[in-house]
C-alpha cells in the first residue's frame, strides 16, 4: 500500500486552504481528462459513504470538477439500506404493552409498510431517542417494570459501542433489556455491489469512519479480485480532493491499489481490540437489504452467549414490504440512478414528506441532492421504467 500524495502535509487549518484546493482541482481535472479519453467516457468514482456524498455537495467540490468526473453515490448510509421489514419489526415492538423502544433519531421518520416509528410514536407508543448506546442500560434500570428494546442500526462503525453495551448489560445482569440489531458489514456489501455489475465503476473513495475500525488492509480484495483502486478519505474538502487525486493518478498510471489518504486516524490493521469485542458479541449472518438484496455475512447478529439479549426473537417475522418507493430507492442505492432521476424526487418525496429512507437520513443521497444541489427532477433522462 502506498501513499502517493505524501508530499502534502496537512494541519487543521490547511484542510480548506484555497490555494491547495485550487492546485488539487487543476491537477484532478487534467488527470480526469486523460483517463476519460482512454475510457471513452467520464471517470465514474463511487463515494461509498453517505458522509462523503454530503461533504462533496456541501463544499461544492462537484461544481469545481469538470464533466469528466462523475460521482456515483454508494450504499454507505445505514438508514438508507435498512429493509422496510426492519422498520416494521421495530414498529411492532413499539406497539407492545409495557415496552419502550429506544433508537437513534435518524431512523424515526423512515417509512415502513405500516408507517414510520414517528407515526407510531404520535399514536402513543413509547419511543425514546438516545445519543449514546450506553444510555440504554440506565433506561432499563430506571424502568424495571418495562421491557426495553434498543433498535440498533449502523455500519461496522457503531457495532463496537453496541457490543460493549451488550457486554455491560450482561455483566450487570440486566433482565429487561433486548437489542434489535441491524448492523450492516461494509465489505460484504461492497463486494456484492461489485458482483452485481449494475454500476460501471472505475474506483472508490473509501469510507473514513468504518476504516478507523477495520483498517485499510481489509479492502485488499477490492484491488486484488475486482481490480478497482480504492483510496480512504477523511471528510474535509481537501481530504476528499486528495483521495480523488490519488485515485486518478492510479487510473492514469494503470495501477490498482488500496491507498490511505486518511492516515491521521486510519491504520493498516484498524482497531484490533475493538474488532475482538465485536467478534465476541456478533457473528455474521445473511440479510436482505434495501437495494442490495440478500447479502451473505452482511449483518451482525448476536452470538449464542448473548442470546438472552436478542430482540429479533421477540418480534414476528414480517413479510417483504411492497413499498412503492423501493424500486427507485434501490436503483439510487446501487448507483444505477441519480436521485434526481427518480420521478418522485422533489415532487411527492421531499425531506418534509419523505417516501424513501434516502430522503430522510442525514447521510442519504436524495437528502444531499435536495439540500445542496436544489435541482429539479431530471426531465432529460429517459422515462423511468422497471427495465431501465
Ligand atoms: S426521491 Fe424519494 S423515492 Fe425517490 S429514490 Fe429518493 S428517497 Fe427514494
Amino acid at each position: 500500500m502506498t501513499n502517493s500524495f505524501s508530499e502534502l502535509t496537512f494541519n487543521t487549518r490547511a484542510f480548506r486552504n484555497p490555494d491547495i484546493v485550487t492546485s488539487l482541482v487543476k491537477q484532478i481535472n487534467q488527470l480526469a481528462d486523460g483517463v476519460a479519453e482512454s475510457l471513452g467516457r467520464p471517470v465514474q468514482i463511487m463515494e461509498v459513504c453517505g458522509g462523503h456524498t454530503h461533504a462533496i455537495f456541501h463544499s461544492g467540490i462537484d461544481q469545481l470538477l469538470n464533466e469528466n468526473i462523475e460521482f456515483i453515490h454508494g450504499p454507505g448510509c445505514p438508514v438508507c439500506v435498512l429493509p422496510a421489514q426492519a422498520i416494521d419489526k421495530a414498529t411492532w415492538v413499539a406497539q407492545q404493552a409495557d415496552t419502550i423502544l429506544a433508537t437513534f433519531g435518524d431512523v424515526l421518520r423512515v417509512p415502513g409498510a405500516k408507517g414510520s416509528l414517528q407515526q407510531i410514536q404520535a399514536q402513543g407508543a413509547d419511543i425514546r431517542i438516545l445519543y449514546s448506546p450506553l444510555d440504554v442500560t440506565q433506561l432499563a434500570f430506571d424502568n424495571p417494570t418495562k421491557k426495553i428494546v434498543f433498535f440498533a442500526i449502523g455500519f461496522d462503525t457503531t457495532m463496537p459501542s453496541i457490543a460493549l453495551t451488550i457486554q455491560s448489560a450482561k455483566q450487570q445482569h440486566i433482565q429487561n433489556l433486548k437489542f434489535l440489531c441491524y448492523h450492516i458489514r461494509l465489505m460484504p456489501t461492497l463486494t456484492t455491489l461489485l458482483d452485481t455489475g449494475e454500476a460501471e465503476l472505475d474506483g472508490f473513495i473509501g469510507p473514513g469512519h468504518v476504516s478507523i475500525v477495520l483498517g485499510s488492509e481489509c479492502y485488499q480484495p477490492i484491488a486484488a479480485k475486482y481490480h478497482k483502486p480504492l483510496v480512504i478519505a477523511g471528510f474535509e474538502p481537501i481530504d476528499v480532493l486528495q483521495a480523488l487525486h490519488m485515485l486518478l493518478l492510479q487510473l492514469s498510471q494503470q495501477r490498482c491499489e488500496i491507498e490511505n489518504a486518511y492516515s491521521r486516524v486510519v491504520s493498516k490493521q484498524g482497531n484490533v481490540l475493538v474488532q475482538q469485542t465485536m467478534n465476541e458479541v456478533f457473528k455474521n449472518s445473511e440479510l436482505n437489504w434495501r437495494g442490495l438484496g440478500n447479502v451473505a455475512n452482511s449483518v451482525g447478529s448476536l452470538q449464542p452467549e448473548y442470546a438472552q439479549f436478542d430482540g429479533s426473537l421477540v418480534a414476528p417475522q414480517s413479510s417483504p414490504c411492497e413499498c412503492d418507493d423501493s424500486k427507485y430507492c434501490a436503483d439510487v442505492l446501487i448507483g444505477k440512478r441519480k436521485p434526481n432521476q427518480c420521478p418522485l424526487f422533489g415532487r411527492s418525496c421531499t425531506p418534509e414528506s419523505p417516501l424513501g429512507a434516502l430522503m430522510v437520513s442525514s447521510e442519504g443521497a436524495c437528502a444531499a441532492y435536495y439540500k445542496y444541489k436544489q435541482i429539479p427532477f431530471n426531465e432529460s433522462q429517459p422515462e423511468y421504467s422497471e427495465d431501465a
